[in-house]
Formats: structure tokens, sequence, C-alpha cells
């Protein structure tokens, strides 16, 4: 079978697709308080288009899938296209990013739907907090959403915290702890600076100082544990801990990934302005020219991101963060 493997001598076989670039929370890092421009319908592509894509995709070496957006569980029948990349010849894992405010109510459909992954997006465990960094959100929905996950058998779940200097620095230890309970691995996110991100630099915290609040309570023991993204882990007790600096150690030189927007754009890289079309081949069924474009998309990656010149033009909702 062919493999993708760029000029740097990178293999890619991890797709992040965004279903939707809709969401019920307004992040404040993430969308503006009144939302952004939302793609009309029809320039989103349907659950078959995106098969579609993962099949040529799965062709050429793709093999683990990771849905977001977005909120991908406010996509009407995300379940239904979940199934749908399952069968596909070639892809081992499907695995979904939410903000898991939707879990409780869609728990048992995921898991019917052959579902393998789940990570959690929680910042804080205070409710004025979380009120005010998801604008619109309800904590006691997400930690409903994390026990359904364990009520339903669902393994290796993550916790994802994008952590902000005098924000929620403070809860570092607290969310390890919360991990600990619910036997989640987390990982702790840098800041990534997009237009939305007001005075990014005061808000940014950098991997050392988040192990030292850490290890003032616990041993973090080095791991070479390895996910199918750019985290360096290390064990406690029950669960890893995991930190993701785009920022302050490039993770670029083993990047695995690409990334297809909801409406259609093959992004070789988060922090990098190109992008390429592809709905139209796709909605013409040209899916020899599908092919050839995401070699293209391959070839055309660049060896970094760009992140600390130019912050991302769009929400990240909008790229698929
Ligand atoms: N709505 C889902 C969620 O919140 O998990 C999936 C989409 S969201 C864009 C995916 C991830 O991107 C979340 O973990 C979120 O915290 C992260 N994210 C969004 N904006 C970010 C930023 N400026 N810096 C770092 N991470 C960011
Ligand atoms: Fe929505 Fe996720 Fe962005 Fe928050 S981070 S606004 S939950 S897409």
């Amino acid at each position: 079978m062919e493999r993708l493997i760029d000029k740097f001598g990178r293999e890619i076989y991890y797709l992040r697709i965004s279903v939707t670039d809709r969401c019920n929370y307004r992040c404040i890092y993430c969308m503006p308080k009144d939302g952004i421009n939302w793609k009309p319908m029809n320039e989103i592509l349907s659950f078959e288009e995106i098969t579609d894509f993962v099949k040529v995709a799965a062709s050429l070496g793709i093999r683990k899938i990771k849905l977001t957006g977005g909120e991908p569980l406010v996509r009407k029948g995300v379940q239904d296209l979940i199934a749908m990349l399952k069968s596909i010849d070639g892809i081992e894992e499907v695995s979904l990013t939410t903000n898991g405010s939707l879990l409780k109510r869609f728990g048992r459909q995921l898991k019917a739907s052959g579902l393998d992954r789940v990570t959690v997006s929680i910042d804080t465990l205070k409710r004025d907090k979380f009120r005010v960094i998801t604008r619109l959100g309800n904590l006691d929905d997400v930690i409903a959403g994390v026990e359904t996950l364990n009520e339903l058998g669902f393994k290796k779940s993550k916790i994802n915290t994008v952590v902000m200097k005098g924000i929620n620095d403070d809860e570092i230890v607290d969310l390890v702890d919360f991990a600990k309970r619910v036997g989640f691995d987390i990982r702790f996110i840098e800041l990534m600076p997009t237009d939305l991100v007001n005075d990014w630099k005061a808000h940014f915290i950098s991997i050392e100082e988040m192990r030292k609040k850490i290890e003032e309570k616990y041993v973090l023991e080095p791991s070479d544990k390895r996910t199918n993204g750019p985290a360096v882990y290390f064990r406690l007790d029950n669960v890893y801990v995991g930190f993701i600096t785009p920022l302050s150690h490039a993770f670029c030189s083993v990047c695995n990934r690409i990334r297809l927007t909801s409406d259609g754009f093959i992004l070789p890289c988060l922090g990098h302005p190109d992008r390429v079309d592809v709905k139209g081949v796709l909605r013409i069924n040209d899916l020899e020219k599908v092919k050839e474009l995401i070699r293209y998309s391959v070839k055309i990656k660049p060896k970094e991101h760009s992140l600390l010149c130019e912050s991302i033009h769009s929400s990240m909702a909008s790229v698929g963060g």
C-alpha cells in the first residue's frame, strides 16, 4: 500500500476532520462572543463526501481519524458518519474531540457507532470560571459527560486543558487530581495565538512552569508513551500527564497529520496559511483528482509552523483545532 511521506521524511497517517464550524460554546481563545460567520450548509461537506475523501486517504496510508470542529456533536447524526468511517478498509481508529456538553445525550449512540476514543476539553473545575471561559457552557454538563464515558466503558479517554496564565494556571494540580479520580489521561496545551486571543503573550505559560506546579505535589515519571499526537507524557499513578507545546518546543519534526476543514479544504499545517480546495473534485466524484490533491498537500507540507511570526487568521473552530 502507498504511504504518504513528505519531503522531510515524515509519514502522514493521521487525519483530523472538522465536521462543522458551529459550536454551542464561545471559548474566549477560540471564538468571538457572537460566534463566527457560520458557513452555509451547502458549503459543508456531506457525510458521503467526507467518507469518499477518507476512502481515498486510507488507500494512501491514512490510518487514524480524529473528528473535531467546532463542536462535532452539534452536527446532526455524527454517529452515522463515525459508523461509515469505521467500515473503511485501512482505518484503524476513529476518535473524537469534544467540549463534552452533549456526551450524556449522545454517548450511547457514539458507543454503538464504534467510536474508539474521546477527548474532552476542560479548562477549569470552577463553575463561574467555566462560564467565563466558554461564555455559554455549564460545567455540570461536561462532568456528566465524563461520567457517561466511564459508564459506557470508553477506554483511553483524555482531557485537554488549554492553560492560560492568570486565568486557570492556578488549577493545574486540581485538574490532575480530577483526571486521576476519573481515570483519564490529561494533556496541558500551550495557548496558541489566533486573531481572537488578545494579549496572547501575557497569558502564555510554558511547559516548564506547568511542570513545576505539578511537581510541587507529585513526582512525574518520564515515559516513552506516544499517541497519535505531539504530546510528551509522564506517568503519574493511574494516568499519564502530557504536555502539548506547539510554541515553546516546536513539535513539527514529529508531525504526522493533515486536516480536512468542514468546507472541504485540506490544511497541510495548522500554523500555515496554505490550503488545498478539494470540495469541487469531491462533488464531481473525481476520486483520482482527490488522490492527487492529497499527495500534493503532503508534498507542500511545510517543515514547521509559523505561529511565532504570525497568528492563525481564523477561529480554531473553522480550521479544526
Ligand atoms: N469543540 C471541541 C473541543 O473544544 O474540544 C473540538 C474543537 S476545539 C477547536 C479543539 C481543541 O482546540 C480544544 O481542546 C480547544 O481547547 C483547542 N483550542 C482552541 N483554540 C485554541 C487556542 N487558541 N490555543 C490552544 N488550543 C486551542
Ligand atoms: Fe467550541 Fe471547542 Fe472552540 Fe470552545 S474550543 S468554542 S468548545 S470549538
